[in-house]
């Protein structure tokens, strides 16, 4: 009986050691998870590096994140195309706007210049094209030419035409003959325009599709078909926004320059003068004058094409 009950006792108190036991592992167990999860939090409060658990921790956060990304990164690109259109846009380019950091330094780039100005020949080449050169080169100032197939076809003005092409103006076409029945009434406009790009092309090297309309675009092109003529052929079409009318003021050439600073009156203008010695006489003054207004010169590029025709065709 005594042995019996003593293996009774016996039994009981191993089972309270293994309860023990077990109650041990328990609360080790829950003391390592408790343990663990402190660990993994002060791992999403530090948040640096590449962990996996930090970057599952922001989840929640990143839509809003990429969000305020995606408006930053639409700004920039908004800035150029402000700034495309200097003429029309040059209110909202001249607003002080934005002052947070990295805002500032792309439109700062792209704000300037404010005001473009674009100095422009007709009917050349001719005995003085290289003077207009000299005085151009001196000044640092790049020009847009239209000259005509009757002077580029006299070997001896050919000279210049390559370098201003070489020295980094614009050359485009002002027609064959000049003659306005010709152009306009008989409709020789386009096929007088390739054919005198095509000379452009075969003195210097260059392939224009710029051309200026004899007399301007009004009312010369107001015919659509030729308009049509003109679009299949991929040639743009420049009028002017300053007549200088330096042409018939040969005796009085300081009535040029206040015609030009008289017609002086937007952001962005195209002056139209002539290889005439009367305006050579003032070209100097005329830069100067566009200078000291803080317009930057430019000169015509294809690739940065805008509308400029009194006819209003958008794709001229
Ligand atoms: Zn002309």
């Amino acid at each position: 009986m005594n042995t019996l009950h003593q293996k009774k006792a016996g039994r009981r108190r191993r089972l309270k050691k293994q309860y023990l036991v077990l109650l041990l592992l328990v609360l080790f167990g829950i003391g390592f998870f408790v343990g663990k999860s402190y660990s993994a939090g002060e791992l999403l409060s530090a948040s640096e590096g590449s962990s996996t658990v930090s970057e599952a921790a922001e989840q929640p956060e990143k839509p809003p994140r990429t969000a305020e990304e995606a408006e930053k990164t639409e700004e920039p690109s908004a800035v150029p195309e402000a700034v495309d259109r200097p003429g029309e846009s040059a209110p909202t380019s001249d607003e002080p706007p934005i002052t947070e950091t990295g805002k500032t330094e792309p439109i700062a780039e792209e704000q300037s210049p404010k005001k473009v100005v674009y100095i422009t020949f007709d009917d050349g080449p001719s005995k003085w094209t290289g003077q207009f050169l000299d005085v151009l080169q001196a000044h640092g100032v790049n020009a847009t030419f239209f000259m005509q197939g009757s002077n580029l076809k006299k070997e001896n003005l050919q000279e210049n035409v390559r370098r201003a092409v070489q020295e980094g103006h614009y050359v485009g076409g002002h027609s064959i003959t000049h003659n306005f029945r010709t152009l306009y009434t008989d409709k020789q406009f386009v096929p007088e325009m390739i054919a005198t790009l095509d000379m452009i092309h075969d003195i210097t090297g260059s392939t224009p599709h710029l051309v200026r309309p004899p007399y301007g675009s009004a009312p010369g092109l107001k015919d659509e078909q030729v308009r049509e003529q003109l679009t299949n052929a991929h040639i743009k079409v420049w009028d002017w926004t300053i007549d200088s009318q330096d042409w018939k003021l040969a005796g009085n050439p300081s009535q040029i320059v206040r015609n030009i600073k008289q017609g002086t009156t937007s952001d962005r203008e195209i002056v139209l003068m002539h290889e005439k010695p009367q305006t050579l006489k003032v070209l100097p003054e005329i830069l100067q004058f566009f200078k000291d207004q803080g317009y930057e010169f430019r000169v015509y590029e294809e690739a940065d094409h805008f509308m400029l025709n009194f006819q209003n065709d958008s794709r001229l």
